[in-house]
């Protein structure tokens, strides 16, 4: 691995700056370097490689996903880790959180571990295994969250997402098992009597075409029970995929207690809205569904006063046949690992919301923390893995599918204008994506 300078990035969005790396680090971050401080590289006394970044591309810290479905073992014909870490890294990623809701479920040490081993043959992007809450994701049984803890894998999230820990006990019981090693579960909220066969945001949008509407209280509910078990035992919980102004206002409040209790939000809950669901284009049907303008409003404004701590994608890729059918038939999920970043720099940049120091804690710094991930999310500066992710926010470009190097189309912005393209991805220093390619 040799030496890399980086000429006039604009570091966290300042002023430009030349940034050196070496080997697996930052070396040095300064005005005018020449790439030969700290003496010849780590292979010798090759030159550094020069990357000009033209006192305009921003560069960030690597970002962190802490809500991934990679689809192996089981779907590889949706997406493999392989292809899943590909997106990663041309999304600017360099750790994803894989979801455990796979054939076979990572419930057991076993399938986490294997999940752990194919990303680090994968070498595109860190993947850190997400524990099953519950066997099978059934909701019944706790599973084995001590065994997972403690494998390689040294899993610390735990979520049964896809579905919801909607037993009062069996989450108690997980929300007290995860302080011994400082987990935390993270609750896909979804009432399921409330929901049986919801097809789209309950309101004016779905009493208009007739489907079966999925209530904002059957989220905010179980948001509001979870909080206060968490506060009760003393244990921390991470809300997936905020979706309402109320869940807004219910962690907004358990955090004024002081309760530990994190939240994310999805990149289409901060720009899309259920009148998409006019078109029935399933590739808008997800889960939770896209809410109203009001509700897109509050997410946007909770994510820049930091009540939501973090963009997660839910990148959920899904094949062809699975989506283009009817709507009531068609599966829930949208791929979001390489428009994450143009969304979030189209609806919270772009508008004035957050800066792009704000974009590295709420894209990476934030979810590194709440994920228990050593490594990444990490202040740019020397002695620092380079874990980094360059980017050309003045970039035009309309989203094509044809391209993704996900394994799965499903996109809800096919043909939309996005702002912004990641220029290079740096893993612990290699270059994973150089001029917006994979290496
Ligand atoms: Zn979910």
């Amino acid at each position: 691995m040799s030496k890399i300078l980086i000429r006039g990035a604009k570091v966290l969005g300042g002023e430009p700056q030349d940034v050196l790396i070496d080997g697996e680090t930052i070396a040095a971050i300064g005005t005018g370097l020449s790439g030969e401080e700290g003496g010849p590289g780590a292979d010798g006394d090759t030159p550094a490689t020069v990357i000009d970044a033209e006192g305009r591309m921003v560069l960030l810290p690597g970002l962190v996903d802490l809500h991934t479905h990679l689809r192996e073992p089981g779907r590889e014909d949706s997406e493999t880790v392989l292809t899943g870490t590909r997106a990663a890294a041309v999304g600017g990623y360099t750790a994803v959180h894989a979801m455990a809701n796979t054939f076979p479920v990572a419930d057991t040490a076993g399938v986490v571990e294997q999940v752990w081993r194919l990303g680090k043959e994968s070498g595109y992007c860190d993947v850190q295994p997400v524990g099953a809450v519950t066997v099978g994701l059934e909701g019944k049984q706790l599973a084995e969250l001590g065994a997972m803890a403690d494998s390689a894998a040294q899993v610390r999230v735990f979520s049964d997402d896809g579905k919801c820990v909607d037993d009062a006990v069996i989450m108690r019981r997980a929300l007290e098992y995860v302080k011994a090693f400082d987990g935390v579960v993270a609750q896909h909220a979804q009432e399921p009597r409330l929901t049986e066969g919801a097809q789209m945001n309950e309101g004016t949008v779905s009493g208009e075409l007739g489907l079966t509407g999925w209530p904002a209280v059957a989220e905010e509910s179980i948001i509001a029970r979870d909080i206060l078990l968490a506060a009760h035992v003393g244990s921390r919980v991470h809300i997936c995929h905020l979706s309402t102004a109320g869940s807004v206002e219910l962690v907004r409040w358990a955090k004024s207690k002081g309760w530990d209790v994190t939240a994310e939000v999805t990149p289409h809950h901060l720009l899309l809205t259920d009148e998409l669901v006019r078109t029935y284009n399933p590739v808008y049907k997800v889960n939770p569904p896209l809410r109203t303008e009001a509700d897109v409003l509050a997410l946007r404004e909770a994510l820049a006063d930091g009540t939501i701590d973090c963009v997660a994608t839910d990148h959920a890729p899904h094949p062809h046949e699975d989506k283009d059918c009817e709507w009531a038939a068609a599966a829930m999920g949208m791929v979001g690992l390489e428009t994450a970043l143009s969304v979030v720099q189209h609806t919270m940049v772009d508008t004035g919301l957050l800066d792009w120091a704000g974009v590295a804690d709420r894209m990476s710094a934030r979810p590194a923390v709440i994920g228990r991930l050593a490594g990444h999310g990490r202040p740019l500066a020397a002695g620092e893995p380079a874990n980094l992710v360059l980017l050309d926010p003045a970039y035009r470009g309309v989203v094509n599918p044809a391209g993704f190097a996900s394994r799965s189309r499903n996109t809800p912005y096919e043909g939309r204008e996005l702002p912004g393209r990641v220029f290079a991805t740096f893993l612990r220093g290699q270059a994973t994506v150089m001029d917006g390619k994979l290496t």
